[in-house]
């Protein structure tokens, strides 16, 4: 699965002791699923198979009957069946119609019906499509009125759509046949057999699976616009709604896909598991995309924008490759249980990276990862509520506590570091023969480890417990001294974050020095080390020429915090735009910002090294990364509502270099919407303003920007943000021109950053509403966009009794909703009254879920920060 949101998962947390897995008289009467009661269920049971038969109406129930067969070792106690909130109409066990408990989430099967040996169940019953992405989703379009179906499962919500042992150590065969309205098309693992016309509907059968995970398995149905291309090795199709058919480039996704099928055969050395590759776009999609078993789902809110850039393109180009290295690595060789996650993750992110870097145009992939994952990754580290790689799931409700950076973003660099340790081809060969041995079977870390270990002929089992089972963040440096004009004593040092976190790892990496010749930063030495303890002495770096700057993690093999030493810190502040490498241009930028972040460079100097050098900065990814940079520095500046000359001016000249780069980018499309999109960003003034407004009606040439229907969303949520003039009528005059789902959620994010106080409350009242009828898809819209960071004296109106209703809200709210809510409307307005507020919060309220106690621990750490760089702002305070 790929994640949908990258900045806002942040969390972690304590640590238990794994329980031990062992049986458990009778299962607790709960939605969820624990470790204990799944690996006693899975030591009774082996050999499953389903014969799933569903009928599908476009309505919002669908029925099903579902036979699952299965040896049962022994009939000492009760068997269950996972169903979710279905109406059971019969159940019968061996031909014979039988009595159970249903209790909403499972069904119990009394010992007295089951067999020792080989039993069937026969299950019929009828249940509500789904409407917040999970189990059996149903969307009906409000472009066309046309409805749409389609699967998510992960980690545990096959149960929403049909009884089963919704576990992925119980893997099985699933044989599925569908009747459904004449006009749909039905996708799932295999290919049909037949398609039998049935009076206004036609039925669909299917070939039997190879052995999957529940949540492997897909069944998606509906309208769908396809598309084939059968110029590779393997059949190739793409759906997507009808009303945006327009907007898809199918040529796009068959390139790469058939890219990454020949990448992915030749690197693991084994053929795709599956017969075809089908992809859909599908609606209201809680994550990025999902791995499905020869049916992979993509969010189109992300995957199926207009006009995409380069770099829209280069992000759907890795979320292809990611799930494409799930196919292996996942649907191939599953986890045995939830603490497998992240192996699952951090694998297909890893590859998904290299996959794009090596067989596409894309080859920035990596300095990509370094900007954005890995970012994530480092600043997670670095809250106190991180956590270790591998952690113990309790249960199923746990089991997505942590899609986090760590679990991707982390556990990936990991990965990457683990390839650069043994060698990119002893790492290739260790993965080829894990996939072999485990092939159509569950497997675990150690056997993973075990397998990379043996191939390497190395114990890795020192390298697993510092990397694998320790949080945090090692931070290295360089140190060294010189005479004569060269360097010696040359060490390098590491530390650990803290007392808490005490860990110091092995780690390799490549040590470069540069000097300053002709006005550019050129290399003098570049040093490979493998490096662990306090410190390691780097013989090879003395001698060399006294460098202006050396960085200890050149070309990013190490996952590690860089501290640079002063010398190199004063020359990455004035020389950045004289390095030519843009990963180590990309890794200077990111110094500062730490420094930033950790409030040590005041955010006004970095304002003004941004203003400085952004403009010259002539790499398409990077300067993504660095106008990221600079919108965030706007949405502390806007956070701390500074009510100084400095701030306005500032403000101003951010607006004034962003449109200054519309300009200077005329005629290069990509670059030219990189600027646009910071100017929309950070634009407040009454000028800046009116000329987004003139762009929408004409009325103002945005240098050739294409203002296509997603932008122009854009710019009407942001004119919203600001009450401009007229603003409130454009929500209504854009709604009626597009009525598509992205306009309604863009519709429903303008009118929700509208600053309001009676609107704020309105919209709150809605999102807490857990019985809205609005989709979840627009909840969690409005979540995001109903307290903008400058509008921190509206958050604060509601934000004492938001805070205090976080614990019942907690407790009513199931994790696909807190997973939301908990990242996004927690109070945080940059100020010491707000500080002390969240402090009390974590002081008294901690019987909150895992994940949503993290979040507060996370936003009071975030609030912290914003309150200490505002404090060391060296700008003028009048
Ligand atoms: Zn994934």
């Amino acid at each position: 699965m790929a994640l949908a949101i990258a900045s806002t998962f942040v969390l972690g947390g304590a640590v238990q002791a794994a329980p031990a897995p062992k049986a458990a008289a009778a299962r607790a009467d709960t939605a969820y699923l624990s470790q204990a009661d799944a690996f006693a269920r899975s030591a009774r049971i082996a050999n499953v198979d389903y014969v799933l038969d569903f009928t599908l109406t476009g309505k919002e129930t669908f029925a099903g009957t579902t036979s699952v067969s299965f040896d049962l070792k022994d009939v000492a106690s009760a068997v269950t069946l996972d169903l979710n909130k279905a109406t059971v109409k019969s159940v019968s066990v061996n031909g014979k119609p039988v009595a159970t408990r249903y209790n909403d989430w499972f069904i119990t099967i009394a010992p007295a019906d089951l067999v020792k040996g080989k039993n069937t169940v026969t299950v019929a019953y009828e249940r509500r499509h789904s409407t917040n992405g999970e189990g059996l989703h149903r969307m009906v379009d409000p472009a066309d009125g046309r409805v749409y179906t389609y699967s998510h499962f992960e980690p545990a919500a096959a149960q929403q759509m049909f009884p089963v042992f919704d576990q992925p150590d119980l893997k099985a065969s699933y044989t599925v046949s569908v009747t459904a309205p004449k006009d749909w098309h039905v996708v799932t693992t295999t290919r049909e057999t037949k398609v039998d016309e049935a009076g206004a509907n036609r039925r669909w059968t299917f070939k039997p699976t190879r052995r999957l995970s529940p949540y492997n398995f897909s069944l998606h149905a509906g309208p769908y616009q396809v598309w084939e291309d059968n110029s590779g090795k393997y059949p190739m199709r793409l759906f997507a709604r009808q009303s945006l058919a327009k907007q898809v480039v199918p040529a796009d996704w068959f390139r790469q896909t058939k890219a990454g099928l020949g990448f992915f055969e030749d690197y693991f050395g084994i053929p795709y598991p599956f017969e075809k590759y089908d992809q859909l776009i599908v609606p209201d999609f809680l994550y990025g995309a999902m791995e499905n078993a020869g049916a992979i789902t993509f969010a189109e809110a992300r995957y199926s924008v207009p006009n995409m850039t380069a770099d829209q393109k280069q992000s759907l180009t890795e979320v292809i490759m990611h799930e494409m290295a799930h196919q292996w690595f996942g649907n191939l060789v599953t986890m045995k249980w939830w603490n497998g996650l992240w192996l699952n993750e951090s694998f297909a992110s890893f590859m998904g990276v290299l996959a794009t870097a090596e067989s596409t145009e894309f080859k920035d992939s990596w300095q990509k990862f370094y900007q954005t994952g890995k970012q994530r990754a480092y600043i997670q580290d670095q809250t106190a509520s991180t956590h270790p790689i591998e952690v113990p799931v309790p249960s199923t409700a746990n089991a997505f506590d942590n899609i986090d950076a760590i679990t991707y973003s982390k556990g990936g660099s990991t990965l990457k570091q683990l390839r650069h340790l043994l060698g990119e081809e002893v790492f290739r060969k260790g993965v080829h023969n894990y996939l072999v041995k485990y092939s159509w079977q569950n497997a675990t870390l150690d056997d993973f480890i075990d397998t990379l270990g043996q191939t390497a002929g190395r114990d890795l089992s020192g390298w697993t417990k510092e990397w694998l089972y320790q949080a945090g963040v090692n931070t290295i440096a360089a140190n060294y001294s010189c005479s004569n004009g060269k360097i010696k004593d040359f060490t390098l040092t590491q530390a650990a974050p803290g007392k808490e976190l005490p860990t110091l790892r092995e780690q390799r990496v490549q040590v470069a020095a540069f000097k300053i010749e002709d006005g550019k930063l050129a290399l003098v030495k570049n040093v490979p080390v493998t490096y662990k303890g306090a410190s390691t002495a780097v013989k090879d770096m003395n001698g060399a020429a006294c460098p202006d700057l050396v960085y200890p993690n050149y070309q990013d093999w190490g996952y590690a915090k860089v501290q640079l030493d002063q010398r190199s810190f004063g020359t990455a502040r004035t020389r950045l735009a004289q390095m030519d490498d843009p990963l180590l241009r990309a890794m200077l930028w990111q110094s500062l910002w730490d420094g930033v972040r950790d409030a040590k460079l005041p955010l006004n100097d970095f304002i003004a090294v941004a203003l400085n050098n952004a403009p010259q900065e002539k790499d398409y990814t990077l300067l993504g990364d660095v106008l990221g940079k600079v919108a965030q520095s706007k949405s502390y500046l806007d956070a701390m509502r500074l009510d100084t000359a400095w701030a306005k001016q500032t403000s101003l000249a951010l607006e004034k270099m962003a449109w200054d780069g519309v300009l200077a980018h005329k005629g290069s499309a990509d670059f030219q919407r990189r600027w646009f999109g910071l100017y929309v960003g950070v634009a407040s003034s009454p000028e800046a303003l009116a000329r987004l407004a003139g762009t929408l009606d004409g009325k103002v040439d945005a240098a050739g920007v294409q203002v296509n229907q997603e932008l122009r969303w854009t710019i009407i949520g942001h004119l919203n943000r600001y009450d401009h003039a007229g603003s409130a009528a454009l929500i209504e005059a854009e709604s009626a021109r597009d009525k598509s789902d992205a306009g309604l959620a863009a519709a429903v994010a303008a009118s929700a950053s509208r600053p309001d106080a009676k609107a704020k409350a309105d919209w709150v009242q809605r999102i807490e509403d857990l019985k809205s009828p609005l989709p979840f898809s627009r909840i969690r819209v409005a979540m995001g966009s109903v307290f903008p960071p400058e509008q921190g004296k509206l958050d604060e109106q509601d934000a004492d009794a938001r805070l205090a209703r976080l614990p019942a809200i907690d407790k009513a709210a199931g994790p696909v909703y807190m997973r939301a809510y908990a990242v996004t409307m927690i109070p945080a307005t940059c100020t010491p009254h707000s500080v002390q507020r969240l402090a009390r919060a974590a002081d008294t309220m901690k019987d909150l879920s895992a994940f949503t106690r993290r979040s507060l621990l996370d936003t009071l750490q975030n609030d912290q920060r914003c309150v200490a760089i505002k404090a060391a702002l060296t700008a003028p305070q009048q």
